[in-house]
Formats: C-alpha cells, sequence, structure tokens
C-alpha cells in the first residue's frame, strides 16, 4: 500500500479501529460478553479470569446458543440478531445491538467460541486469532455459549501498554461483574479470579437478598426500600443510611430501564436527595432501578460509555430526590432486614441527630450586610459583573456538571438570602455558607497541593487563652503551622501569632480555636468525628474568615454564585448545612394548581 489513492480499508484493519472503541480493557470485554449472555436469556454466568483478565478472560453461559452458521456470522462486523430496521434502534430492549462487539474482540485476541443451540446435538466451535478464523469445528459441548478470550491485544502494542497492573484490571472487571450481579439477581452468577472463587451468587435470589450476599450484614442492616413514581419515572430499590457513606461513588449503583447507567443530573438528585444527611466528601451507598418510557432516555450517546440523556430531566430529577427522601424519612420499620436488638431509634438515631443540629446551627440573625438590590437592574450590560464569566443579558454561565449551566441573580432578600432563576426553577442562596463552602474548597486545595500561603500580621497578635483552648492549641500545634498559622507559645496559656493563611484573609486565630473547640465540644457529630485534624481547623478558619463578612456588592455575589457552582461539593457548606434551597418551576406550577 506504497501508492497513495484513496481506497477501502479492509474489513480487518476496520474491525481493529472500531475495536479501539468497544475494547478498552478486560472489564469491557466482560462487559460485552455478559450482556449478550443475558441476552441470550441465560439464567447462569459464569466468568473467570487470569490475571485480572490480561492473559485470559471467559464467560460461559445457559442461554440459547447458537447454530454452525449462526456462530461464523456473530464474529462479522454488523452481525447481529438483535434488530431488523432503523425503526427498531428507537425500541431497543436488548442491550447489545450494534453487531459490533464479538467482530471487534475476535480481532484484537485469540479468541475462541464454542456453542450450541437446541436445534442440534453439537456444537460449533470456532477459533479466530486477531482477527482471521483459523479453525470452525463441531465440538461436543452443553447447551449455551462459551467465549474465552485469551491475550488481549496481543497484535495491537499502543492498546497493550494502556492495560494496567493485573491487579487494577481485576478490580475493574470485578466493579463491571457486580453491576450486573446486582442488575440481574434472578441469574445465577460466579467470578473466579486465577483460580479462586471470588463470588459465587445462586440464582433466583432477590435484590435485597443479593446485596446481602455481596455485602453481608452490615450494610444490609443500613438499607432502605425506595419506592416511587412521580411524573412517569419509577424508582425502586434501596438506599443506605448515611452511616455506611463511601468516601467514592463506587458503591451507588443506578440502571435505568435495567441497564447501569450514569448522567449529571443523577448525581445531582443524589446529593440533593441526602441533602444534609451527608456530610461533606461522602458519598451514600445505593442501588436504585429507574423505569421509564425508553422513548425518553438517549443511550446510545456512545458504546461505552454509561451516560445518558434524558429528554425530561427536570421530571428524572424530582423523582430521585423524591425517592431518597422519602425513603429515608420513612420510619426504620420500613427497612428490608428487621431493626436490630437496639430498636429501630437506634437506626434511625443517626439520622434524627444530625438533622436537629442543623437546625440549631442555622443563623438566626443576618450575618451579611449586603447591600440591597433592585429587583429590575438598570445599569448597562458592560457594568454589570466583574466576573469573566458572566454571559448575555447578566445570565452566569457555569457549564456542564454544575447544579446549574446558567442562572441569574435577581436580588437578596431578608437582607440575606440571594434568590437566583436558573433554567428549570429559582434558588435561595445562603451567601453565608457558600462562601464558607468556596474558601473552604479553595484552601483545601492548596493545603492538599502543598501550596499554603502565609502571609505576614503588620501587627503580631498576643492571645490569652483559657486553658481548656490552649490545650486546643497545643494539641493542634503543628497542623495549625501547616496550614499557615504562624503562632507560638508565649508562656502558660499565652500565644503569639505573627501570620495566617492568605486565602483565608484577616481572620482572627481566637475565633480560629473557638470554632475548634466549639466543634470538637459537640464530638459525635460526623463532620467533625470523620474529618482529619486538618479539615476541621480549615473548617474553623472559614466559618471564622466568613463571620468577619465583608460588604459585597452584585459582581462579587455573581463571582460567589459562579465559584460556588464550580466547587466539588456546592450543596452543602463544609459544616454539612445547605448552601441553597431550589424550587423547580414544575413545583411552583403545582403550587399554584396550574398543573397536578
Ligand atoms: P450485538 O450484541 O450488538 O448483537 P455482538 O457482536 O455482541 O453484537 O454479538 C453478535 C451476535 O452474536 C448477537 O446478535 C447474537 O445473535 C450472537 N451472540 C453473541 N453472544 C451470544 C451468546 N452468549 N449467546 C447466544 N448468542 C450470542
Ligand atoms: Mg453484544
Amino acid at each position: 500500500m506504497s501508492d497513495k489513492h484513496i481506497h477501502l480499508l479492509s474489513e480487518r484493519v476496520t474491525n481493529k479501529i472500531a475495536a479501539g472503541e468497544v475494547v478498552e480493557r478486560p472489564a469491557s470485554v466482560l462487559k460485552e460478553l455478559v450482556e449478550n449472555s443475558l441476552d441470550a436469556g441465560a439464567d447462569q454466568v459464569d466468568v473467570e479470569v487470569v490475571e485480572g483478565g490480561r492473559r485470559v478472560l471467559t464467560v460461559a453461559d445457559n442461554g440459547r446458543g447458537m447454530n454452525a452458521d449462526d456462530a461464523l456470522m456473530s464474529i462479522q462486523r454488523y452481525a447481529t440478531s438483535k434488530i431488523g430496521d432503523v425503526e427498531d434502534i428507537e425500541s431497543i430492549s436488548t442491550m447489545g445491538f450494534r453487531g459490533e462487539a464479538l467482530a471487534a474482540i475476535s480481532s484484537v485476541s485469540r479468541f475462541k467460541l464454542t456453542t450450541r443451540s437446541e436445534e442440534s446435538d453439537a456444537g460449533t466451535e470456532v477459533v479466530v486469532s486477531g482477527g482471521k478464523v483459523q479453525d470452525v469445528q463441531s465440538a461436543g459441548c452443553p447447551l449455551g455459549t462459551k467465549i474465552e478470550v485469551r491475550n488481549m491485544f496481543f497484535n495491537v502494542p499502543a492498546r497493550r501498554k494502556f492495560m494496567r497492573t493485573a491487579r487494577t484490571e481485576f478490580t475493574h472487571v470485578k466493579q463491571k461483574f457486580l453491576v450486573y450481579a446486582l442488575a440481574n439477581p434472578a441469574v445465577g452468577m460466579t467470578l473466579k479470579s486465577d483460580e479462586r472463587t471470588v463470588f459465587s451468587l445462586t440464582p433466583g435470589d432477590g435484590l435485597e437478598d443479593r446485596i446481602g450476599a455481596i455485602y453481608g450484614e452490615s450494610l444490609s442492616s443500613a438499607l432502605r426500600t425506595v419506592e416511587h413514581s412521580y411524573a412517569g419515572v419509577n424508582i425502586r430499590g434501596y438506599v443506605a443510611l448515611p452511616r455506611v457513606a463511601r468516601s467514592d461513588r463506587s458503591d451507588q449503583y443506578i440502571f435505568i430501564n435495567n441497564r447501569p447507567a450514569t448522567a449529571p443530573v443523577l448525581a445531582y438528585a443524589i446529593r440533593e436527595g441526602y441533602h444534609t444527611l451527608m456530610p461533606s466528601g461522602r458519598h451514600p451507598v445505593l442501588f436504585l432501578f429507574l423505569q421509564l418510557d425508553p422513548g425518553l432516555v438517549d443511550v446510545n450517546v456512545h458504546p461505552t460509555k454509561r451516560e445518558v440523556r434524558f429528554r425530561r430531566s427536570n421530571d428524572v430529577r424530582d423523582a430521585m430526590i423524591g425517592a431518597i427522601r422519602k425513603a429515608l424519612e420513612t420510619p426504620s420499620s420500613a427497612a428490608p432486614v428487621p431493626p436490630r436488638e437496639d430498636g429501630g431509634h437506634a437506626a434511625f438515631g443517626g439520622l434524627d441527630k444530625r438533622s436537629s443540629i442543623d437546625i440549631q446551627d442555622l443563623p438566626k440573625a443576618p450575618v451579611f450586610q449586603y447591600p440591597r438590590m433592585s429587583m429590575l437592574d438598570e445599569r448597562p450590560l458592560q457594568d454589570r459583573s466583574a466576573t469573566e464569566i458572566s454571559q448575555g443579558e447578566g445570565e452566569l454561565e457555569t457549564g456542564a456538571d454544575t447544579p446549574w449551566a446558567r442562572c441569574r441573580v435577581l436580588g437578596q432578600i431578608g437582607g440575606l438570602f440571594v434568590v437566583l432563576e436558573t433554567e428549570d426553577g429559582m434558588v435561595l442562596m445562603d451567601p453565608h455558607a457558600a462562601h464558607e463552602r468556596v474558601m473552604f474548597d479553595k484552601f483545601m486545595d492548596q493545603v492538599v497541593n502543598g501550596k499554603v500561603h502565609s502571609q505576614g500580621l503588620l501587627a503580631p497578635e498576643t492571645l490569652d487563652m483559657s486553658p481548656d483552648n490552649a490545650a486546643v492549641i497545643r494539641k493542634n500545634e503543628e497542623v495549625l503551622k501547616d496550614l499557615g498559622f504562624g503562632i507560638s507559645s508565649f508562656g502558660g496559656d499565652s500565644f503569639i501569632v505573627d501570620s495566617v493563611p492568605s486565602c483565608i484573609g484577616e481572620v482572627s486565630i481566637a475565633e480560629v480555636v473557638e470554632n475548634l473547640a466549639k466543634a470538637a465540644d459537640r464530638g459525635g457529630k460526623a463532620s467533625s468525628a470523620e474529618h482529619g485534624a486538618r479539615e476541621r481547623i480549615a473548617m474553623a478558619a472559614c466559618k471564622a474568615a466568613v463571620k468577619a463578612g465583608d460588604m459585597l456588592s452584585l459582581s462579587e455575589i455573581e463571582k460567589l454564585v459562579v465559584d460556588l457552582a464550580l466547587t466539588k461539593m456546592p450543596y452543602t457548606c463544609p459544616h454539612g448545612r445547605p448552601t441553597m434551597i431550589f424550587m423547580s418551576f414544575k413545583e411552583l406550577q403545582k403550587k399554584f394548581g396550574r398543573i397536578n
């Protein structure tokens, strides 16, 4: 092919290119093979890997199998038994439908397919290597299909390099396996790794039993049943109480019409649903199944991505929030397992306590003295905002993955709360909590990256502390220094402070220590128990800094709104109080009796 004329690529080459899209690593091969097994009606699926799937990955099922012709057909690109025409794509109910997976997988591995359908006694074995059929013969085998994938990417060195260690690949394999095990409790599933049985899940379990078989009793006892319908969205499953929260989202399983799926709006709804129950940086465990009209879900955004789009995402969001809140608020008798010996109260206790703390902690009087703004701002556009991001008619844009893509600051009420209009409704924001969140994130970013800047005080401050508070300082002296507080002992319970972290501003260390001591006093509060000393001090510092309160102008409020939207955890302040309350136009219309 040295001449540069245009030519069509050979099928082998196009398969290899397509493989790059579908097959990323062993876990993605597992996904395709297990989905095929489920589509084939199997009620037993056995997965086995060697070296995390890098060396061997096998999926065997007892589904309907294939005859010899279909077996050969199945490894051709665009060969599928699942759709016949474009119209079918709209109403797809099986999981695979593009007819690409087997062609792709067999073009980048040493591949062996063994299968038998009911129509014949003899099965078929097809051996493919790097996309070339090596051997086809009849073979004795049980009803169903077994696919063995060896030496993934043996012929694509560039992709081979991207595979990680056997251990990492196995982590991904296991995660994928669990997704399908949870979505299909009626199907028996086993996972073996390097000869060791990791999971052996019996068929016919309900979801509850399956969760128990995978995660054990401690998680099961913290689950609440979810059963909720709203605007054509039906949600069922389980959510766990906040006490079993995780540090990442890996134990959040969401299925839309039985397919594992994610969507930014769902992440938002989970946050909002748990609201103040979840300390910042923690993520609830949940298993939720959403059913809605498939015509309202765009699933084929990308063949390997789980991200979906909803035609009516506000409905989905509100249904999720409602489902989670209802489940968490229901008395513990609704829990799937009977309450423990100490009664239902224990399971519910954590919840009760936190929400009462939150109410106490709400500011009783306005802390900020923001200037009041007129609801209609007549100023010319170029004067409106100091923020770079500001757009159009006073619109602020924050982009995807934030609570709102764009919004408009309408004004302030009660001398405190900021009112925003977003695409979906109205938001009331507590600037005090918002400011704390923004500052905390910025501060922690610097701390984590070792980039805390300290700012010298013009006049060093001498502190005469109470013995208790002095003890707090001594205990945390090292951490305080790491965080940019220049503090040294001045004999007895006195200290001298000559610098403070610059991103916090002129914060009074006496107040920081007060806040710290108070937080430590509350003891049981999850946020102080679970955060390290660094976080606690950073939280106390932000609280003190915000109380010091500057006057904020419109442009500063706009900046705050944008900064808040861009934080990792915009919905609560670092102490877990809400930063905003959202009311959708839908809700308003309902309240006014325009819709029901
Ligand atoms: P798709 O699943 O998108 O149709 P695949 O490449 O994954 O494409 O599979 C091609 C075809 O091979 C399927 O449509 C199905 O007819 C057949 N097939 C694949 N795996 C199995 C299996 N485990 N059992 C029965 N038939 C299968
Ligand atoms: Mg498939």
